[in-house]
């Protein structure tokens, strides 16, 4: 690496960084992304919502955890967890602002426990 000059510094920063950044998502320069952005689950409060629904071809129960943060790195990672800890199938969806996942069967107690250990609060 060679030592900048003065020169090369001033042509650098001439030009706004952000500006050239594009949406990982949309492809779309990030002025141009009307994206929603995902949220940190991290930094995210939240209190997860479980509930039991019965789907109307075939009547099979599914356990849905609702109001959990809209990230997709998130939402994959805890479905496939909750899939393996319950030996069963599951689906996650971003539905609106909430990210939902739903796992095969009535597992609210199983799940509960992964949640628990994921440091997730949650209720229902
Ligand atoms: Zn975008």
């Amino acid at each position: 690496m060679s030592q900048k000059t003065s020169q090369d510094t001033r042509l650098v920063y001439s030009t706004d960084p952000t500006l050239n950044v594009k949406c990982p998502k949309c492809k779309e320069l990030q002025s141009e992304c009307t994206c929603q952005p995902d949220v940190d689950p991290k930094s995210y409060k939240f209190v997860a919502v479980l509930r039991i629904e019965k789907q109307a071809r075939g009547g099979k129960t599914v356990t849905v955890i609702d109001r959990l943060p809209k990230n997709e790195l998130f939402l994959k990672q805890l479905t496939t967890t909750l899939k393996k800890k319950c030996g069963t199938g599951g689906t996650y969806l971003v539905d609106g602002k909430d990210g939902v996942i739903e796992i095969q069967g009535d597992k609210r107690e199983m799940i509960r426990k992964v949640l628990a250990a994921e440091g997730i609060a949650c209720k229902g």
